[in-house]
């Protein structure tokens, strides 16, 4: 057959070659070794967390190499796409300190000598690459009524994956004759382009992925779509054009692409294009309703959604380290010997992402997240909250703005120390973790064994109390009271004999702050009370 021919015959309207295209983009002059990495959703919802964790490894990449990192928007499918999504996107990276130095940027206008960075506007580059394989003989026009597109292609493929793992996948339409596909053409009927494979399934090849290693990858037989019947690619196509002229050099994306990837390969090959580096990124999974382990899922999981740790009010750092631990594990050894410098100066690398899926895990998530916070200055926690709340907590945030100083002290307690207390781990907590410094105290924890006790001992140490000026004076005056009223002041005599006493000074300390926190547990008593003053104490103390 007259492939030339054919290809005017299917892309009469595609004036350009191929060649054009791959000349019109120059080599990227970047210094040896410069990677050049790229985050491309789709913008057809929320930003999934696993986005942000991608575009880490992404971002880390480019810059320990003085590369690039970019941004695409790939919004071939229509039906899906949610307005905003893509600025959406882009703002929430920003946000993230994963801002791309190039491309797509949301309503602002992209920067970059390699655009355009919005897939809907390439369409006739993708037909001239589409057209080019046709010309050469490795693709071939498709009239089956059904148009696949990614999503049928993906379930398909599983489908057939769970029969066989042997799939002879041949379309049809690969041997019409010229003159079947002319009259076609003539009768009005749609068509899509599909990739003519050579490839052997029985045949396999070595390939090195940058996080999994070295593999044999079974040689692809699927006839892949290249452009559906309404002319847009698929994926497949698409990352090979955009990638290729983008000049990226590492395809890091979700290990969902894994199966695909000798689909690509072969692609590349037909074109007699260099293949890429990919690395192929597990993907965050939690623990199913039945004991398993599933993908996190944008509709059952509300953390699936990177909005949702800040409407939690998770400092943004805390989500961010959580995520680099999550890549690379070592992080966390390294964050305990290097508390106070920043996340960036981590030697993250592609090649520490173990290949199992990460289990999304709140607790850990809360122990960073502590940490973070218990490392911030008073300020910095009242700017935090503020924020948040202004946002969030309207009537909160009045309270907050309206006793600035008042607040600020709150939260210095145990905090600007060499070891400050590890507790808040998200904004939205504060006003009920605190919620006995800002108004008064609701619940008690106090338990019924203790009540009698409690009783005395507040009214004997309540009475006419006037706060010493000291935590020394202060702690001797909580001991004389408790001696009188038959507490141990000596611990080993306490643990040598503890039914001889009422209890210890710890007690003694715990029926305190019950009164005035209505908690067993808390910041620093006498701070506490420096900062309640006598007036507030005292009302306290009347029970
Ligand atoms: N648009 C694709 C997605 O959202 C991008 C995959 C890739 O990074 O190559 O899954």
């Amino acid at each position: 057959m007259d492939y030339k021919k054919l290809a005017d015959l299917l892309f009469p309207e595609v004036d350009k070659d191929f060649n054009y295209y791959i000349n019109k983009y120059k080599k990227r002059n970047l210094p040896a070794g410069a990677e050049v990495t790229r985050i491309a959703p789709s913008p057809t919802g929320f930003l999934h967390v696993g986005t942000i964790y991608g575009a880490l490894a992404d971002y880390f990449t480019a810059k320990n190499s003085n590369g690039v990192f970019y941004m695409r928007l790939e919004d071939t499918d229509s039906k899906r796409e949610v307005a905003n999504a893509g600025e959406i996107a882009y703002d929430m990276l920003c946000y993230y300190d994963v801002c791309p130095m190039e491309g797509y940027r949301g309503n602002k206008a992209q920067i970059g000598d390699y655009g355009d960075y919005i897939q809907s506007k390439r369409m006739n580059i993708y037909k001239a690459f589409a057209k080019h394989l046709v010309s050469i003989g490795r693709a071939f026009p498709c009239f089956c009524s059904k148009s696949e597109t990614k999503q049928d292609i993906i379930d398909r493929r599983n489908e057939q994956l769970e029969n066989s793992d042997d799939i002879e996948e041949k379309d049809v339409c690969r041997n019409l004759t010229y003159e079947q596909i002319e009259s076609n053409i003539k009768a009005g009927k749609p068509f899509a382009i599909r990739l003519l494979s050579l490839g052997n399934p029985d045949k396999t090849f070595e390939f090195t992925d940058l996080i999994k290693g070295k593999r044999q990858i079974r040689e692809n037989n699927k006839d892949i779509v290249l452009l559906k019947s309404n002319g847009i690619p698929p994926y497949s196509l698409a990352h090979l054009v955009d990638d290729t002229l983008m000049g990226t050099t590492i395809v890091i994306r979700g290990e969902e692409w894994y199966p695909s990837l000798a689909a690509h390969l072969e692609l590349f090959d037909a074109f007699g294009l260099p293949r890429l580096k990919y690395a192929h990124t597990p993907v965050i999974c939690k623990n199913d309703e039945n004991g398993g382990k599933r993908k996190l899922s944008k509709r059952k999981d509300p953390e699936a959604d990177a909005r949702y740790f800040i409407t939690k009010g998770y400092p943004k750092t805390s989500l961010i380290e959580y995520l680099i631990n999550l890549l690379n594990s070592d992080f966390e050894l390294w964050r305990a010997n290097n508390p106070d410098l920043p996340y960036t100066e981590f030697k993250f690398s592609l090649s520490k992402i173990g290949s199992n899926n990460p289990m999304f895990d709140f607790n850990k998530l809360n122990d960073i997240s502590k940490t973070v916070i218990s490392k911030m200055t008073a300020k910095e926690v009242y700017n935090g909250v503020l924020t948040w709340a202004k946002e969030f907590s309207p009537k909160f945030a009045k309270f907050l703005e309206e006793n600035r100083n008042y607040c600020e002290k709150v939260f210095n307690i145990d905090r600007e120390t060499p070891k400050p207390r590890k507790d808040i781990y998200c904004w939205s907590m504060v006003e009920e973790y605190y919620s006995y410094m800002f108004g008064l105290v609701t619940s008690t924890e106090l338990e019924k064994q203790d009540e009698a006790n409690y009783k005395e001992f507040i009214l004997a140490y309540g009475k006419n109390f006037k706060l010493p000026k000291t935590k020394e004076e202060w702690f001797n005056g909580v001991k004389q009271v408790a001696s009188t009223l038959g507490y141990a002041t000596d611990n080993k005599a306490y643990k040598e004999n503890p039914t001889a006493f009422k209890g210890n000074v710890a007690k003694a300390c715990e029926f305190i702050r019950l009164a005035l926190t209505g908690r067993k547990n808390s910041p620093d008593l006498y701070e506490i009370m420096t900062i309640l003053g006598n007036d507030e104490i005292n009302k306290r103390f009347k029970i």
